[in-house]
């Protein structure tokens, strides 16, 4: 669990590990830092004073950065009081890289969306650690894109069912081809579904199998996982479809993303 360090004015403070996902200026001299914390999730506090204090804040509430931050509990839908910051990592080599970068931007997107203020998830966070220290070592960012996803919609309670088809129940096999279905959040074959109905993505057979493997693996075994250029492909436009599903709404960094490093 995070600690509790100490009170101010009555109130207990924490330390938590973070990661930045928003930051805006506040009146003259605060910003409002929106933060995703290993044990409480997402976190929206003030950093009263952030842009003058050379000290307690300078070059660190930047978007991406992995950051101990001291800071209270927020009450009754207020903002936390962000007390300090103390740099973890910056991720430098993701920000020089406009393909890494705009990945990171379409992790963020979904995080915010698929997220509660204050809604632990144990699985959350070390998932966009594992992404953003990827994307820093030089992946491919469809690669990590690919299987962030995979399991980030596992981790919100929304993985989709690729193993078997939803109508006959079966196994996913080679004489058989699949088509993904958005709004069921689940592949059926096409014996059961013949055609291309609205809202289906076809999948190869090579691109379940990869993308079960993904939903299975444990964390630090999860840049093992190769996948061929075509799977990344079929894999991101089925990812990118059923995220437009589950929010309704456009995911809006998405464009960036095709424009910038084509699959
Ligand atoms: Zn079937």
């Amino acid at each position: 669990m995070a600690t509790a360090v100490s009170d101010r004015g009555g109130k207990q403070q924490l330390d938590s590990a973070a990661v930045v996902l928003d930051c805006r200026e506040h009146g003259e001299s605060d910003l409002i830092v929106t933060f995703f914390c290993r044990h409480h999730g997402r976190l929206t506090g003030i950093a009263k004073g952030a842009r003058r204090s050379k000290k307690r804040f300078v070059n660190k509430l930047e978007i991406f950065t992995s950051l101990l931050i001291r800071h209270t509990i927020p009450q009754n839908r207020r903002l936390a009081f962000i007390a300090e910051a103390e740099l973890l990592e910056s991720f430098l080599k993701l920000r020089q890289d406009i393909s890494c970068y705009t990945t990171a931007n379409v992790i963020r997107e979904f995080i915010l969306l698929g997220t509660q203020e204050m809604e632990g998830d144990e699985e959350l966070y070390p998932l966009l650690i594992w992404a953003l220290t990827s994307l820093d070592s030089g992946r491919s960012p469809q690669a990590i894109l690919t299987l962030f996803l995979i399991r980030f919609f596992t981790a919100i309670g929304y993985s989709p069912q690729l193993s078997h088809c939803l109508d006959c129940s079966q196994e996913v096999h080679q004489a058989e081809t699949y088509t993904f279905h958005t709004a069921a959040g689940s592949i059926r074959c096409n014996s059961c579904t013949p055609g291309k109905p609205a809202n289906t993505i076809p999948l190869s057979l090579g691109t379940l199998k990869s993308l079960t493997a993904a939903q299975d693996q444990p964390l630090d075994r999860l840049q093992r996982l190769q996948l061929s250029s075509h799977s990344k492909k079929e894999a991101l436009s089925f990812l990118h479809h059923y995220g437009r599903q589950l929010f309704q709404r456009e995911i809006v960094s998405w464009a960036f993303l095709d424009t910038i490093s084509p699959v």
